[in-house]
């Protein structure tokens, strides 16, 4: 079982101080994200580029709810992500037979 810090994937936006280009990033956990270096910018390619601190959102943020509800939605969500795999085994095990 993953911890769940894993399924709220933060995401970065980062600026270009070379072009001004605003750009987001998807991380894996908030510890790389704060641990990595800025990412080059996509536009022309710099390393100049800074964090938009105030913009960070996290992906599956069940702001609103109420505990809950959003340990509801979490065990649901974990449920889906736990099925999936598995299905994904079956196909290509029943691909293979053929
Ligand atoms: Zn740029």
């Amino acid at each position: 079982m993953p911890p769940r810090e894993v399924l709220a994937m933060p995401v970065y936006d980062y600026r270009c101080r070379v072009c001004g280009h605003e750009f987001s990033r998807f991380w894996r956990t908030i510890q790389r994200a704060q641990e990595a270096p800025t990412p080059e910018c996509p536009l022309c390619g710099q390393g100049l580029t800074e964090r938009v601190v105030s913009q960070v959102t996290l992906l599956g943020d069940l702001g609103g709810l109420t505990p809950n509800e959003r340990a509801a939605k979490r065990a649901q969500e974990e449920k889906q992500a736990a099925i999936t795999p598995r299905e994904q085994i079956r196909k290509f095990q029943s691909a293979k037979k053929k």
